[in-house]
Protein backbone atom coordinates (compact mmCIF):
# COMPACT_ATOMS: atom_id res chain seq x y z
CA UNK A 1 0.00 0.00 0.00
CA UNK A 2 0.85 3.90 -0.34
CA UNK A 3 0.48 5.43 2.59
CA UNK A 4 0.37 8.82 3.60
CA UNK A 5 1.07 9.73 7.36
CA UNK A 6 0.33 13.30 8.72
CA UNK A 7 1.09 14.22 12.56
CA UNK A 8 1.94 17.60 14.05
CA UNK A 9 4.83 16.33 15.71
CA UNK A 10 6.99 12.95 15.22
CA UNK A 11 10.29 12.09 16.88
CA UNK A 12 13.48 12.96 16.81
CA UNK A 13 11.98 16.25 15.15
CA UNK A 14 9.66 17.51 17.45
CA UNK A 15 7.73 16.21 20.59
CA UNK A 16 5.75 16.84 23.05
CA UNK A 17 3.95 14.11 23.86
CA UNK A 18 2.91 10.28 22.97
CA UNK A 19 1.61 12.01 19.10
CA UNK A 20 5.33 11.92 18.38
CA UNK A 21 6.85 8.44 19.46
CA UNK A 22 3.17 6.76 18.02
CA UNK A 23 3.78 8.77 14.28
CA UNK A 24 7.60 7.70 13.71
CA UNK A 25 7.67 4.54 15.35
CA UNK A 26 4.15 3.64 13.56
CA UNK A 27 5.82 4.85 10.43
CA UNK A 28 8.95 2.66 10.72
CA UNK A 29 6.54 -0.64 11.62
CA UNK A 30 4.61 -0.15 8.27
CA UNK A 31 7.51 0.61 6.00
CA UNK A 32 8.88 -2.60 7.38
CA UNK A 33 5.90 -4.61 6.79
CA UNK A 34 6.88 -3.83 3.16
CA UNK A 35 4.85 -0.60 2.43
CA UNK A 36 5.62 2.58 0.87
CA UNK A 37 4.93 5.04 3.86
CA UNK A 38 5.58 8.97 3.74
CA UNK A 39 5.35 10.85 6.73
CA UNK A 40 4.34 14.63 6.46
CA UNK A 41 4.91 17.00 9.53
CA UNK A 42 5.62 20.68 9.55
CA UNK A 43 8.67 22.03 10.07
CA UNK A 44 9.69 23.72 13.10
CA UNK A 45 13.79 24.71 12.37
CA UNK A 46 13.92 26.16 16.77
CA UNK A 47 12.61 22.59 18.31
CA UNK A 48 15.07 20.46 15.98
CA UNK A 49 18.09 22.61 16.06
CA UNK A 50 17.02 22.44 19.89
CA UNK A 51 16.87 18.56 19.99
CA UNK A 52 20.61 18.57 18.66
CA UNK A 53 19.86 18.08 15.12
CA UNK A 54 21.12 20.64 12.06
CA UNK A 55 18.60 21.67 9.99
CA UNK A 56 21.26 22.02 7.26
CA UNK A 57 20.90 18.41 7.19
CA UNK A 58 17.44 17.83 5.64
CA UNK A 59 17.44 18.43 1.90
CA UNK A 60 15.62 21.62 0.32
CA UNK A 61 13.12 20.76 -2.04
CA UNK A 62 12.40 22.46 -5.28
CA UNK A 63 8.62 22.01 -5.45
CA UNK A 64 6.51 24.49 -3.55
CA UNK A 65 2.97 24.84 -3.38
CA UNK A 66 0.87 27.70 -2.85
CA UNK A 67 -2.00 27.47 -0.16
CA UNK A 68 -5.23 29.77 0.06
CA UNK A 69 -5.84 30.14 4.21
CA UNK A 70 -9.03 32.66 4.65
CA UNK A 71 -8.39 35.93 2.29
CA UNK A 72 -4.49 35.01 2.15
CA UNK A 73 -2.18 32.82 -0.37
CA UNK A 74 0.96 31.47 1.94
CA UNK A 75 3.35 29.34 -0.21
CA UNK A 76 4.59 26.34 1.53
CA UNK A 77 8.11 25.01 0.74
CA UNK A 78 9.08 21.40 1.89
CA UNK A 79 12.17 19.98 2.96
CA UNK A 80 13.25 15.52 3.15
CA UNK A 81 14.37 13.68 6.17
CA UNK A 82 14.50 10.08 6.79
CA UNK A 83 15.02 8.29 9.73
CA UNK A 84 17.67 5.57 9.90
CA UNK A 85 17.38 2.30 8.53
CA UNK A 86 14.20 2.84 7.33
CA UNK A 87 12.79 3.35 3.95
CA UNK A 88 10.31 5.96 5.51
CA UNK A 89 10.13 9.16 3.49
CA UNK A 90 9.82 12.46 5.74
CA UNK A 91 8.48 15.40 4.50
CA UNK A 92 9.12 18.67 6.64
CA UNK A 93 6.46 21.37 5.25
CA UNK A 94 8.41 24.82 5.48
CA UNK A 95 6.60 28.32 6.18
CA UNK A 96 8.73 30.26 8.76
CA UNK A 97 5.86 32.04 9.68
CA UNK A 98 3.77 29.54 11.21
CA UNK A 99 6.07 27.29 12.11
CA UNK A 100 9.28 29.05 13.06
CA UNK A 101 8.83 29.41 17.11
CA UNK A 102 10.40 28.11 20.49
CA UNK A 103 7.44 26.54 21.14
CA UNK A 104 5.00 23.61 18.84
CA UNK A 105 1.43 24.69 20.58
CA UNK A 106 2.04 27.48 23.25
CA UNK A 107 4.14 29.53 25.00
CA UNK A 108 4.26 30.53 29.04
CA UNK A 109 0.82 28.56 28.94
CA UNK A 110 -0.62 30.33 26.58
CA UNK A 111 -1.77 28.88 23.37
CA UNK A 112 -0.70 30.70 20.23
CA UNK A 113 -3.67 32.78 18.85
CA UNK A 114 -3.33 31.42 15.22
CA UNK A 115 -3.29 27.68 15.89
CA UNK A 116 -6.35 27.10 14.16
CA UNK A 117 -4.77 28.76 10.77
CA UNK A 118 -1.33 26.42 11.36
CA UNK A 119 -2.76 23.67 11.18
CA UNK A 120 -5.59 24.50 9.12
CA UNK A 121 -2.57 25.48 6.13
CA UNK A 122 -0.96 22.02 7.16
CA UNK A 123 -3.59 19.72 6.37
CA UNK A 124 -3.83 21.61 3.21
CA UNK A 125 -0.04 21.34 2.55
CA UNK A 126 -0.16 17.82 2.86
CA UNK A 127 -2.85 17.07 0.44
CA UNK A 128 -1.12 19.22 -2.26
CA UNK A 129 2.00 18.06 -1.56
CA UNK A 130 0.62 14.68 -2.20
CA UNK A 131 -0.69 16.23 -5.24
CA UNK A 132 2.40 17.72 -6.74
CA UNK A 133 4.12 14.90 -5.48
CA UNK A 134 2.26 12.02 -7.67
CA UNK A 135 2.03 10.13 -4.20
CA UNK A 136 -1.46 9.12 -5.34
CA UNK A 137 -1.50 7.22 -1.88
CA UNK A 138 -4.03 4.39 -0.89
CA UNK A 139 -4.41 5.59 2.50
CA UNK A 140 -3.96 8.84 4.23
CA UNK A 141 -3.82 8.83 7.66
CA UNK A 142 -4.79 11.85 9.75
CA UNK A 143 -4.36 12.49 13.58
CA UNK A 144 -5.73 14.45 15.95
CA UNK A 145 -7.14 17.76 15.60
CA UNK A 146 -4.18 19.09 13.63
CA UNK A 147 -4.66 17.07 10.91
CA UNK A 148 -8.56 16.64 11.50
CA UNK A 149 -9.50 18.65 8.61
CA UNK A 150 -7.71 16.22 5.99
CA UNK A 151 -10.96 13.80 5.73
CA UNK A 152 -13.06 16.68 4.84
CA UNK A 153 -10.80 17.99 2.59
CA UNK A 154 -10.19 14.76 0.79
CA UNK A 155 -14.43 13.99 0.87
CA UNK A 156 -15.28 17.14 -0.04
CA UNK A 157 -12.85 18.53 -2.98
CA UNK A 158 -9.99 16.15 -3.35
CA UNK A 159 -11.13 12.63 -3.89
CA UNK A 160 -11.99 13.20 -7.79
CA UNK A 161 -8.61 14.63 -8.43
CA UNK A 162 -6.51 12.26 -10.39
CA UNK A 163 -4.13 10.55 -8.37
CA UNK A 164 -6.63 10.72 -5.57
CA UNK A 165 -9.33 8.59 -7.04
CA UNK A 166 -8.73 5.40 -4.72
CA UNK A 167 -7.22 7.84 -1.31
CA UNK A 168 -9.67 6.24 1.76
CA UNK A 169 -8.52 8.40 4.93
CA UNK A 170 -8.37 7.26 8.39
CA UNK A 171 -8.10 9.23 11.74
CA UNK A 172 -6.72 8.05 14.87
CA UNK A 173 -7.75 9.86 18.36
CA UNK A 174 -4.79 10.12 20.80
CA UNK A 175 -6.70 12.24 23.06
CA UNK A 176 -10.17 13.21 23.21
CA UNK A 177 -9.20 16.52 25.85
CA UNK A 178 -7.81 18.29 22.52
CA UNK A 179 -10.14 19.00 19.91
CA UNK A 180 -8.54 22.26 18.27
CA UNK A 181 -12.26 24.42 18.72
CA UNK A 182 -12.55 27.56 17.42
CA UNK A 183 -15.21 30.54 16.86
CA UNK A 184 -16.96 30.00 13.90
CA UNK A 185 -15.45 32.58 11.84
CA UNK A 186 -12.23 30.45 11.34
CA UNK A 187 -14.70 28.58 9.08
CA UNK A 188 -13.45 30.58 6.68
CA UNK A 189 -9.93 29.85 7.22
CA UNK A 190 -10.74 26.59 5.58
CA UNK A 191 -11.93 27.33 2.50
CA UNK A 192 -14.96 25.15 3.11
CA UNK A 193 -18.37 25.71 2.33
CA UNK A 194 -20.74 26.90 4.95
CA UNK A 195 -23.50 24.40 4.37
CA UNK A 196 -20.70 21.71 6.14
CA UNK A 197 -21.10 24.19 9.08
CA UNK A 198 -23.83 21.61 10.57
CA UNK A 199 -24.38 19.46 13.71
CA UNK A 200 -23.68 16.65 12.21
CA UNK A 201 -20.26 17.75 10.39
CA UNK A 202 -17.71 20.59 11.43
CA UNK A 203 -19.88 22.41 14.47
CA UNK A 204 -19.90 21.71 17.70
CA UNK A 205 -22.19 24.11 20.15
CA UNK A 206 -21.43 27.12 17.09
CA UNK A 207 -18.10 26.93 17.14
CA UNK A 208 -15.50 24.67 14.64
CA UNK A 209 -14.60 21.78 15.84
CA UNK A 210 -11.47 19.98 14.02
CA UNK A 211 -11.40 16.97 15.98
CA UNK A 212 -15.43 16.13 15.60
CA UNK A 213 -14.21 16.98 11.68
CA UNK A 214 -11.67 13.89 11.39
CA UNK A 215 -14.03 11.73 13.09
CA UNK A 216 -16.72 12.67 10.72
CA UNK A 217 -15.46 12.87 7.59
CA UNK A 218 -13.08 10.13 7.83
CA UNK A 219 -13.24 6.57 6.30
CA UNK A 220 -12.32 4.64 9.67
CA UNK A 221 -11.33 6.38 13.41
CA UNK A 222 -9.59 4.50 14.92
CA UNK A 223 -8.45 5.48 18.54
CA UNK A 224 -5.13 4.33 20.66
CA UNK A 225 -6.43 1.05 23.12
CA UNK A 226 -10.05 -1.32 22.98
CA UNK A 227 -10.59 -0.32 26.34
CA UNK A 228 -10.30 4.21 25.20
CA UNK A 229 -12.36 3.26 22.17
CA UNK A 230 -15.58 2.28 24.18
CA UNK A 231 -14.64 4.65 27.05
CA UNK A 232 -15.57 7.46 24.65
CA UNK A 233 -18.58 6.91 23.59
CA UNK A 234 -19.82 7.44 26.98
CA UNK A 235 -19.95 10.63 28.79
CA UNK A 236 -17.28 10.67 30.99
CA UNK A 237 -14.60 10.42 28.97
CA UNK A 238 -16.07 11.70 25.43
CA UNK A 239 -15.38 15.26 25.85
CA UNK A 240 -18.61 16.11 24.23
CA UNK A 241 -18.34 14.25 21.42
CA UNK A 242 -19.58 10.86 22.82
CA UNK A 243 -22.68 11.33 20.97
CA UNK A 244 -20.77 11.57 17.86
CA UNK A 245 -18.66 8.75 18.39
CA UNK A 246 -21.86 6.54 18.99
CA UNK A 247 -23.47 7.20 15.80
CA UNK A 248 -20.16 6.56 13.61
CA UNK A 249 -19.31 3.39 16.09
CA UNK A 250 -19.04 1.26 13.59
CA UNK A 251 -15.99 2.92 11.80
CA UNK A 252 -14.39 3.02 15.54
CA UNK A 253 -11.78 0.41 16.15
CA UNK A 254 -9.15 0.59 19.16
CA UNK A 255 -5.44 -0.39 19.07
CA UNK A 256 -3.11 -0.34 21.42
CA UNK A 257 0.38 1.58 20.71
CA UNK A 258 3.63 -0.23 20.54
CA UNK A 259 7.08 0.92 21.55
CA UNK A 260 10.08 1.39 19.31
CA UNK A 261 12.61 -1.22 20.62
CA UNK A 262 15.51 1.18 18.73
CA UNK A 263 14.54 3.94 21.18
CA UNK A 264 13.45 1.70 24.65
CA UNK A 265 14.63 -1.11 25.14
CA UNK A 266 17.34 -1.65 28.09
CA UNK A 267 19.83 -3.85 26.64
CA UNK A 268 21.25 -1.20 24.43
CA UNK A 269 19.90 1.79 25.43
CA UNK A 270 22.86 4.57 25.46
CA UNK A 271 21.54 7.07 27.77
CA UNK A 272 21.88 4.20 31.09
CA UNK A 273 24.74 3.33 33.59
CA UNK A 274 24.41 -0.37 32.95
CA UNK A 275 22.48 -2.59 30.02
CA UNK A 276 20.53 -5.63 31.13
CA UNK A 277 17.54 -8.10 29.97
CA UNK A 278 14.92 -10.06 31.74
CA UNK A 279 18.25 -12.61 32.56
CA UNK A 280 20.14 -9.45 34.04
CA UNK A 281 17.53 -7.62 35.32
CA UNK A 282 18.38 -7.91 38.74
CA UNK A 283 22.25 -7.29 37.87
CA UNK A 284 21.95 -3.87 35.69
CA UNK A 285 18.63 -2.76 37.33
CA UNK A 286 20.57 -1.74 41.35
CA UNK A 287 23.75 0.12 38.86
CA UNK A 288 21.06 2.03 36.93
CA UNK A 289 19.20 2.53 40.03
CA UNK A 290 22.38 3.82 42.02
CA UNK A 291 23.08 6.23 39.02
CA UNK A 292 19.98 7.90 39.22
CA UNK A 293 19.91 8.12 42.87
CA UNK A 294 23.54 10.19 42.66
CA UNK A 295 22.32 12.00 39.17
CA UNK A 296 19.12 13.58 41.32
CA UNK A 297 21.27 14.47 44.49
CA UNK A 298 19.55 11.47 46.18
CA UNK A 299 21.04 9.03 48.62
CA UNK A 300 22.44 6.18 46.95
CA UNK A 301 20.46 3.53 49.38
CA UNK A 302 20.24 0.50 47.48
CA UNK A 303 16.70 -1.03 49.67
CA UNK A 304 14.91 1.58 49.84
CA UNK A 305 11.96 1.39 47.23
CA UNK A 306 12.12 4.33 44.61
CA UNK A 307 8.88 5.74 43.21
CA UNK A 308 8.29 8.39 40.66
CA UNK A 309 7.08 9.38 37.14
CA UNK A 310 7.76 11.32 33.85
CA UNK A 311 4.85 13.16 32.66
CA UNK A 312 3.29 16.31 31.04
CA UNK A 313 2.10 17.59 34.40
CA UNK A 314 -1.48 18.01 34.08
CA UNK A 315 -4.68 16.84 36.00
CA UNK A 316 -4.97 14.44 33.73
CA UNK A 317 -2.27 12.50 35.03
CA UNK A 318 -3.28 12.66 38.43
CA UNK A 319 -0.66 14.88 40.35
CA UNK A 320 -2.86 15.68 42.98
CA UNK A 321 -3.46 12.31 43.79
CA UNK A 322 0.24 11.84 43.69
CA UNK A 323 0.98 15.01 46.00
CA UNK A 324 -1.57 13.47 48.56
CA UNK A 325 -0.71 10.27 48.56
CA UNK A 326 3.13 11.38 48.45
CA UNK A 327 2.71 13.58 51.84
CA UNK A 328 1.34 10.18 53.56
CA UNK A 329 4.10 8.10 52.49
CA UNK A 330 7.04 10.30 52.88
CA UNK A 331 6.90 9.35 56.69
CA UNK A 332 8.22 6.18 55.81
CA UNK A 333 11.54 5.19 54.65
CA UNK A 334 11.03 5.77 50.45
CA UNK A 335 12.55 8.09 47.94
CA UNK A 336 10.46 9.59 44.61
CA UNK A 337 11.73 11.05 41.81
CA UNK A 338 9.56 13.62 39.00
CA UNK A 339 10.53 14.76 36.08
CA UNK A 340 7.53 16.91 33.89
CA UNK A 341 6.76 20.11 32.96
CA UNK A 342 3.10 21.69 32.70
CA UNK A 343 0.11 23.27 35.02
CA UNK A 344 2.33 26.13 37.06
CA UNK A 345 0.36 24.71 40.05
CA UNK A 346 1.49 21.04 40.21
CA UNK A 347 4.83 22.52 38.85
CA UNK A 348 5.40 24.58 42.13
CA UNK A 349 4.09 21.66 44.16
CA UNK A 350 6.52 19.35 43.12
CA UNK A 351 9.11 21.78 43.49
CA UNK A 352 8.22 22.83 46.76
CA UNK A 353 8.09 18.99 48.00
CA UNK A 354 11.70 18.35 46.57
CA UNK A 355 12.47 20.70 49.06
CA UNK A 356 10.59 19.74 52.11
CA UNK A 357 12.27 16.48 51.78
CA UNK A 358 15.57 16.89 50.25
CA UNK A 359 16.50 13.34 51.13
CA UNK A 360 13.88 11.45 49.53
CA UNK A 361 12.45 13.51 46.61
CA UNK A 362 14.29 15.26 43.94
CA UNK A 363 12.21 16.87 41.31
CA UNK A 364 13.23 18.06 37.63
CA UNK A 365 10.82 20.86 36.35
CA UNK A 366 11.82 20.57 32.19
CA UNK A 367 12.06 18.36 29.09
CA UNK A 368 14.63 15.76 29.21
CA UNK A 369 14.56 12.58 27.21
CA UNK A 370 17.73 11.33 28.45
CA UNK A 371 16.81 11.72 31.95
CA UNK A 372 13.33 10.33 31.48
CA UNK A 373 15.26 6.83 30.07
CA UNK A 374 17.18 7.03 33.33
CA UNK A 375 14.26 7.20 35.31
CA UNK A 376 12.64 4.39 33.97
CA UNK A 377 15.50 2.55 34.15
CA UNK A 378 16.34 3.32 37.81
CA UNK A 379 12.82 3.42 39.60
CA UNK A 380 11.03 0.86 41.16
CA UNK A 381 7.95 1.37 41.05
CA UNK A 382 6.10 3.64 37.97
CA UNK A 383 3.33 5.99 39.19
CA UNK A 384 0.65 6.40 36.26
CA UNK A 385 -2.32 6.91 38.25
CA UNK A 386 -4.25 9.28 34.98
CA UNK A 387 -7.81 10.89 35.31
CA UNK A 388 -7.98 8.93 32.11
CA UNK A 389 -5.44 7.68 29.81
CA UNK A 390 -5.55 7.20 25.39
CA UNK A 391 -2.87 4.78 25.41
CA UNK A 392 0.12 6.07 27.65
CA UNK A 393 3.26 4.89 26.46
CA UNK A 394 5.24 5.38 29.59
CA UNK A 395 3.72 2.49 31.68
CA UNK A 396 4.78 0.08 28.80
CA UNK A 397 8.49 1.70 28.53
CA UNK A 398 8.13 0.57 32.43
CA UNK A 399 7.17 -3.01 31.87
CA UNK A 400 10.47 -2.84 29.25
CA UNK A 401 12.84 -1.39 31.86
CA UNK A 402 11.41 -3.67 34.48
CA UNK A 403 9.78 -1.26 36.31
CA UNK A 404 6.53 -2.04 37.66
CA UNK A 405 3.73 0.09 37.01
CA UNK A 406 1.04 1.33 39.48
CA UNK A 407 -1.92 2.45 37.36
CA UNK A 408 -5.63 3.86 37.17
CA UNK A 409 -7.43 0.73 35.08
CA UNK A 410 -8.78 3.27 32.51
CA UNK A 411 -7.85 3.21 28.72
CA UNK A 412 -4.50 1.74 27.45
CA UNK A 413 -3.47 1.37 30.93
CA UNK A 414 -6.31 -1.01 31.51
CA UNK A 415 -5.16 -2.90 28.18
CA UNK A 416 -1.29 -3.25 29.60
CA UNK A 417 -1.38 -3.12 33.05
CA UNK A 418 -2.43 -6.68 34.92
CA UNK A 419 -3.26 -6.40 38.30
CA UNK A 420 -0.61 -8.33 40.82
CA UNK A 421 -4.39 -10.22 42.60
CA UNK A 422 -3.54 -13.64 43.93
CA UNK A 423 -5.20 -15.36 41.46
CA UNK A 424 -2.85 -13.18 38.47
CA UNK A 425 0.08 -13.81 40.17
CA UNK A 426 -0.63 -17.75 40.22
CA UNK A 427 -1.95 -17.66 36.87
CA UNK A 428 1.26 -16.01 35.40
CA UNK A 429 -0.24 -13.14 34.01
CA UNK A 430 0.42 -9.97 36.54
CA UNK A 431 2.55 -7.12 35.71
CA UNK A 432 1.57 -4.58 37.82
CA UNK A 433 -0.76 -2.84 40.46
CA UNK A 434 -4.16 -1.09 39.20
CA UNK A 435 -6.70 0.55 40.95
CA UNK A 436 -10.58 1.62 40.04
CA UNK A 437 -11.42 4.30 42.73
CA UNK A 438 -9.64 7.76 41.46
CA UNK A 439 -8.90 9.20 44.84
CA UNK A 440 -5.84 9.76 46.89
CA UNK A 441 -6.16 7.34 49.96
CA UNK A 442 -6.77 4.54 47.34
CA UNK A 443 -3.69 5.18 45.58
CA UNK A 444 -1.43 5.75 48.92
CA UNK A 445 -2.99 2.27 49.29
CA UNK A 446 -1.81 0.66 46.23
CA UNK A 447 1.71 2.22 46.73
CA UNK A 448 1.89 0.93 50.09
CA UNK A 449 0.57 -2.40 48.87
CA UNK A 450 3.40 -2.14 46.01
CA UNK A 451 6.00 -1.61 48.36
CA UNK A 452 5.17 -4.65 50.62
CA UNK A 453 5.38 -6.74 47.65
CA UNK A 454 8.68 -4.68 46.63
CA UNK A 455 10.43 -6.44 49.67
CA UNK A 456 9.36 -9.91 48.79
CA UNK A 457 12.11 -10.81 46.08
CA UNK A 458 11.14 -13.58 44.34
CA UNK A 459 6.84 -11.86 44.06
CA UNK A 460 8.94 -8.67 42.12
CA UNK A 461 11.34 -10.90 39.62
CA UNK A 462 7.97 -12.70 38.68
CA UNK A 463 6.56 -9.34 38.07
CA UNK A 464 9.09 -7.66 36.19
CA UNK A 465 9.58 -10.59 34.20
CA UNK A 466 6.12 -11.19 33.13
CA UNK A 467 6.20 -7.70 32.12
CA UNK A 468 10.23 -7.86 30.23
CA UNK A 469 8.83 -10.95 28.27
CA UNK A 470 6.30 -10.02 26.43
CA UNK A 471 6.59 -8.14 23.09
CA UNK A 472 5.91 -4.71 23.09
CA UNK A 473 6.88 -3.97 19.58
CA UNK A 474 4.28 -2.55 16.96
CA UNK A 475 4.17 -5.47 14.65
CA UNK A 476 1.26 -6.53 16.14
CA UNK A 477 -0.09 -3.01 16.37
CA UNK A 478 0.43 -2.29 12.31
CA UNK A 479 -0.74 -5.21 11.06
CA UNK A 480 -3.94 -4.06 13.05
CA UNK A 481 -3.42 -0.80 11.37
CA UNK A 482 -3.19 -2.44 8.10
CA UNK A 483 -6.38 -4.44 8.69
CA UNK A 484 -8.01 -0.71 9.22
CA UNK A 485 -6.78 0.36 5.89
CA UNK A 486 -8.11 -2.38 4.33
CA UNK A 487 -11.35 -1.64 5.93
CA UNK A 488 -11.15 1.98 4.76
CA UNK A 489 -10.37 1.81 1.58
CA UNK A 490 -13.57 -0.93 0.89
CA UNK A 491 -15.98 1.54 2.60
CA UNK A 492 -13.90 4.31 -0.08
CA UNK A 493 -14.94 2.12 -3.09
P1 LIG B 1 0.84 12.02 26.59
O1 LIG B 1 0.96 11.82 25.11
O2 LIG B 1 -0.57 12.13 27.08
O3 LIG B 1 1.70 13.13 27.10
P2 LIG B 1 2.07 9.38 26.80
O4 LIG B 1 2.38 8.51 27.98
O5 LIG B 1 1.31 8.77 25.69
O6 LIG B 1 1.37 10.70 27.33
O7 LIG B 1 3.45 9.89 26.18
C1 LIG B 1 4.28 10.80 26.83
C2 LIG B 1 5.65 10.76 26.21
O8 LIG B 1 6.33 11.98 26.50
C3 LIG B 1 6.51 9.64 26.76
O9 LIG B 1 7.43 9.25 25.77
C4 LIG B 1 7.23 10.36 27.92
O10 LIG B 1 8.42 9.72 28.28
C5 LIG B 1 7.47 11.70 27.33
N1 LIG B 1 7.60 12.80 28.29
C6 LIG B 1 6.60 13.44 28.96
N2 LIG B 1 7.08 14.42 29.74
C7 LIG B 1 8.43 14.39 29.59
C8 LIG B 1 9.51 15.17 30.13
N3 LIG B 1 9.29 16.15 30.99
N4 LIG B 1 10.76 14.87 29.73
C9 LIG B 1 10.98 13.86 28.85
N5 LIG B 1 10.02 13.11 28.29
C10 LIG B 1 8.76 13.36 28.66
Amino acid sequence: MKIVLASSEAIPFAKTGGLADVASALSKALAEAGHEVTLFMPYYPQLTAKRGLNPDDFEVCPEKVSITVGSKEVEAGLRKASFPESSVTVYLIDQPRYFDRPELYHESGRDYQDNCERFIFFSRSVLEFADKLGLSPDIIHANDWQTGLIPALLKIEYQDRPGFEKTASVFTIHNMAFQGQYWHWDMLLTGIDWKYFNRHQMEFFGQLNLLKTGIVFSDMITTVSPTYAQEIRTERFGYGLNGVLDTHADRLVGILNGVDPTEWNPEIDPNLAAHYNASTVTQGKPLCKAALQERMGLPQKPEVPLLGTISRMTDQKGFSLILDAAENLLATDVQMVFLGTGDPYHEASFTDLAKRFPNKVATYIGFDESLAHQIEAGLDIFLMPSQFEPCGLNQMYSLIYGTVPLVHEVGGLADSVVDASGENLENGTANGFSFWHFDSTVLYRQMRRAIDMYLDKPIWNQLQHTGMSKDWSWKQSAQNYLSVYQRAGSYRA
